[in-house]
């Protein structure tokens, strides 16, 4: 669920290399219409040890074919990506990652996961002084539940404004503190508390931290008890537009299963606008902008808003459906049980709202190119020879339904966290030709910077810190879980400065992706791909690999990372 920075031109050596790829993969899919999966490009064909733009096309093809049909977890699409990975994996001389209960191997981390779709529009409303006001579904409010209950009725409870809604002992900060929001709404802000105040209160100032994220804030007021949890939206803060909101509205809402049926989340959670909350802190005789200001300083203390009352009734049917997380290893030779683990979310949105009559989501670029470069990094270290330490690959499920398939490994990790050595994150890798940098989203955090600097400036090339910091794209993708288990994690997306064309064609590409291709039928397969850009970064992103698989180094989090304290509490 990042924004993505992408185009380039296509050489005539490769295009004669690909025809011969494309008859390979073709056959493969003709392979396919007999519901036979098609095989794995012939990774032999890529002896090379250097990493193959070839062969990252060659699988990027297959896995973004209208075959796989964009995807989807527990669709047909599914068992085509887990078995093609499968067989790749095998072939580029990994073992099966997982050992199932009976002590066999298994190159699957099988999850459940719920849909719960709405059956009922439902109607906020918010009774008080002026009578009661209705607000309508999606267009002034959006609303959900985590529960696994049919009917979540939720009638006349008292609002509260708890600020921003955090609580960050570390920090000496909490929203909750002297009150009991048990059977009420909380009403809450998005973003940090220091995101408009243009100082460091803490949170980093501008950059979004955890707190900042709207995940974080329903969590939390789930803990806290609370009947029901909206959000404000305001649209710099989000980073995003109500319009983000409301195409969530109409789609099921996905979630791994919860041991307590996610009795510990509130009975509803969702946003209203901005004027909706405006009209809101009117009736209740508060003044908005002066109470935004006051939860932006230490101390505030949370407000209960008047005599206002709030009425919502959700109906959802639930669904379950099965999906994997597929997991290869190359055991180390000397301390096999410390791992350095690389992932790359495999899923995609599959069959999507129709443009110009195609009405898959491909996803080639998110993720086909990342799920391929887990294949191609794999057949590099094969190739490059066995690592001292343990090397894993994890395509996971479900990123695209809330970082599920991360979710459920953090909650079962197949590597124990504690001498898991680093994670490396792809999610988009660069299709439009070669630049000068390399981003690092969420730099700042960890020595894992130092070793991409490294490895970049071999190549005599640069990093460039994360351009948009305060959007939290470092909360958007599935590392975030493993960073949750204190596992120093590196997460690049391509840089912008390209050869051709320096910064301003880059951005130019960026733009254009994002405007037309992002979570689009469009995200395809054209013959302007260049990969020869993203083979450089995956290039810089191996060399990091193998100087932890080969080394003895255990990166740390930096004095400020809100990760620092899972890390120490992993290790004792
Ligand atoms: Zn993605």
């Amino acid at each position: 669920m990042t924004a993505y920075k992408l185009r380039g031109k296509i050489a005539l050596g490769t295009l004669m290399k690909l025809r011969h790829l494309l008859s390979a993969a073709v056959i493969a899919l003709a392979a396919c219409a007999t519901a036979e999966p098609p095989a794995a490009p012939d990774i032999a064909a890529f002896n090379s040890p250097a990493l193959s733009a070839d062969a990252l096309m060659g699988h990027i093809r297959v896995l973004a074919s209208d075959e796989f049909e964009g995807r989807a977890p527990g669709t047909e699409g599914e068992g085509l990506t887990v078995e093609y990975l499968q067989r790749a994996y095998e072939a580029a001389g990994l073992e099966p990652g997982v050992t199932l209960a009976d002590g066999s191997r298994s190159w699957v981390q099988e999850t459940q996961l719920t849909a719960a779709t709405l059956t009922n529009t439902p109607t906020l409303t918010i009774a008080g002084r002026g009578g009661a006001r209705d607000y309508a579904y999606a267009t002034q409010f959006s609303a959900w539940t985590r529960r696994l209950d049919p009917t979540i009725d939720i009638e006349n409870a008292p609002l509260v404004f708890v600020g921003y809604g955090v609580n960050a002992p570390e920090l000496g900060w909490n929203d909750y503190e002297g009150i009991d929001v048990r059977g009420k709404i909380v009403v809450m802000l998005i973003n940090d508390p220091d995101f408009e105040t243009g100082d460091d209160r803490g949170f980093g100032g501008r950059a979004m931290t955890y707190y900042g994220r709207w995940t974080y804030k329903f969590e939390e007021a789930g803990r806290q008890g609370a009947a029901g949890a909206i959000i404000i939206h305001e649209t710099a803060p989000a980073s995003y537009p109500w319009a983000v909101i409301q195409s969530s509205t109409n789609s099921a809402r996905w979630d791994v299963v919860r041991a307590d049926r996610g009795a510990s989340r509130a009975g509803f959670e969702g946003w209203v606008t901005t004027e909706v909350a405006m009209e809101t802190f009117r009736r209740a005789g508060l003044d908005f902008n002066r109470l935004k200001a006051r939860a932006q300083t230490r101390g505030f203390r949370a407000v209960p808003m008047g005599t206002l009352r709030g009425s919502l009734e959700l109906q959802t049917s639930t669904q379950t459906r099965t999906t994997s997380n597929v997991i290869g290893v190359l055991p180390g030779a000397e301390r096999p049980d410390e791992t350095i683990i690389y992932t790359a979310h495999w899923d995609h949105l599959g069959r999507c709202p129709a443009i110009q009559g195609d009405d898959i989501c491909n996803g080639a670029l998110d993720n086909a190119t990342g799920t391929a470069a887990l294949i191609e990094l794999a057949r590099r270290f094969s190739a490059g020879g066995r690592p001292q330490r343990s090397v894993a690959f994890i395509a996971l499920t479900a990123e695209e339904q809330g970082l599920l398939g991360a979710l459920y490994y953090m909650q079962n990790p197949v590597f124990a966290p504690r001498t898991t050595v680093a994670a490396i994150n792809m999610d988009g890798i660069s299709n439009f030709g070669p630049t000068r940098d390399i981003e690092v989203v969420g730099f700042g955090k960890s020595e894992m910077d130092d070793l991409i600097t490294w490895a970049m400036e071999a190549q005599g090339r640069r990093v460039a810190p994360d351009s948009s910091p305060e959007a939290g794209y470092f909360y958007r993708s599935d590392h975030l879980h493993f960073a949750q288990l204190g596992i120093p994690v590196l997460y690049t997306s391509n840089g912008i400065d390209m050869v051709e064309g320096g910064v301003e064609r880059g951005a130019a590409l960026n733009a254009v992706y994002v405007a037309n291709n992002y979570h689009k039928p469009s995200d395809e397969v054209t013959d302007q791909w260049d990969m020869s850009g993203g083979v450089q970064d995956l290039e810089a992103l191996y060399a990091v690999g193998r100087r932890l698989a080969d080394g003895e180094m255990w990166p740390q989090w930096r004095e400020n990372a809100e990760f620092r304290g899972a890390r120490e509490a992993s290790q004792r």
